[in-house]
């Protein structure tokens, strides 16, 4: 079907024969049709038997596979897999809720559309290309959402500047694709929110820690609240709905806090149990004393390859021992890890380690992951990536 293939090395197709959909450079033998990045190739073992197609791409992860069956990757076949996608949003309840207008339409890898995020905003979907083949198809892409969704969606904003590997250049900017700006305020579990997917960080906002909030509402009332690495303040107004005694959110950038405080006027306006600081997490631990007993610790990926996890660990232990070290006695500890190379059980460790520092009697009460909206591929482990840990501190 396409003229550009790529034979695998004999005893290298074991990987692709388990449906996982990414082919390193090193298991391919023979490239024929020169192709280049972004354009689709077929994939075969090196009998020829064929075994899938998807984009080709510079790097360790030569080809991310799109389909394991002889088929063509034309408008038929991304409304299919836009379709499935969205199929399951309606199982899980989200895509007509009342209270939740909020969430991943398109989990990449876990939804069988690998290098490809959206988010749903209200009438808006915010579409992130990680991969140039991606990128290539984006007015394809937004065709299929638009056919899918109806016209539930207005608008949608392609934002792949930072996220299509540099090297290809593509000079891409980031703009609507169609519709424009939309007044729609975002919505999870009834909570409001101003979402810049212009110019903040991933599409606007962190869609996976939904469930998570939700979680901390039970426990926050009468507690004093830090919620560390606040971003747009999420957890913040969680607390607040639960009758947190106060909330205080730190975040290093000052138009995080900016978003923090716009969205704490939003759903509780004037109320004077929050206040949000600009500073860097470790010196606010150090010197915040210990007048708190709710703490969130929801940091950025401190480790993005592989070969910085030594590093990522010693990090996840250090800032998670201050937060034992200065928990008030009875207090519960939300602490999490968005890296995709760091496993549950190498972030376990590091806040085990971090406990057994601190000396203190430690409870975990509750193991948290992503929602459903961002799915796992059962073939493929690596699109499980965020680990949290609900503790309780004697
Ligand atoms: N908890 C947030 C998401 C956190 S994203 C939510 O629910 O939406 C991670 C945040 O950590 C970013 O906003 C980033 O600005 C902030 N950050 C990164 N390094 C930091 C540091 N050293 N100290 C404080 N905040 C930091």
């Amino acid at each position: 079907m396409y003229s550009k293939k790529a034979y695998l090395r004999s005893g290298k197709d074991e990987s692709a024969r388990r449906y996982h959909p990414w082919i390193f450079s090193g298991a391919i033998g023979r490239l024929e049709g020169n192709p280049e990045e972004g354009d689709l190739v077929e994939v075969y073992d090196c009998q020829k038997n064929y075994l899938g197609a998807g984009h080709y791409q510079i790097g360790s992860i030569a080809i991310r596979v799109l389909t394991f069956t002889e088929e063509a990757i034309d408008k038929a076949f991304w409304k299919k897999r836009f379709q499935s996608a969205y199929d399951v949003r309606c199982v899980l309840g989200l895509a007509h809720s009342d209270t939740t207008n909020t969430y991943r339409l398109v989990h990449g890898e876990g939804d069988c559309l690998p290098g490809l995020i959206v988010d749903i905003y209200g009438d808006t979907a915010v579409m992130q290309a990680h991969s140039v083949g991606m990128h290539l198809a984006r007015k394809d892409l937004a065709e299929a959402i638009c056919v899918v969704m109806g016209d539930t969606i207005k608008n949608i904003y392609y934002k792949s500047e930072t996220t299509l590997p540099f090297k290809a250049d593509l000079q891409q900017e980031n703009g609507y694709l169609c519709g424009g700006p939309s007044a729609d305020l975002a919505l999870e579990n009834g909570l409001k929110f101003h979402v810049d997917w212009l110019k903040g960080q991933k599409t606007g906002f962190f869609v996976d820690q939904r469930e998570n909030r939700a979680l901390l509402e039970k426990y926050a009332a009468g507690r004093s609240v830090l919620n560390m690495f606040c971003y747009t303040g999420g957890f913040s107004f969680y607390a607040m709905r639960g009758d947190a005694k106060l909330v205080h959110s730190v975040d290093s950038s000052s138009k995080a806090i900016d978003l923090t405080n716009q969205n704490v006027q939003l759903n509780f306006p004037g109320d004077k149990r929050h206040e949000a600081y600009a500073e860097d997490a470790f010196k606010f631990l150090d010197a915040m004393g210990d007048r708190y007993d709710l703490i969130i610790l929801d940091p950025p990926a401190f480790a993005k390859h592989r070969n910085v996890l030594r590093n990522a660990l010693q990090g996840y232990r250090k800032l998670n021992a201050k937060a034992f070290e200065k928990i008030r006695p009875g207090g519960i500890l939300f602490t999490f890890s968005c890296s995709q190379v760091v496993s549950k059980d190498d972030f376990r460790l590091a806040v085990f380690s971090a406990a057994a520092q601190s000396g203190r009697t430690v409870r975990i009460l509750h193991q948290l992951t992503q929602p459903a909206d961002h799915p796992i591929n059962i073939y493929h482990p690596e699109s499980e990536y965020l680990k949290g840990l609900v503790l309780f501190v004697e």
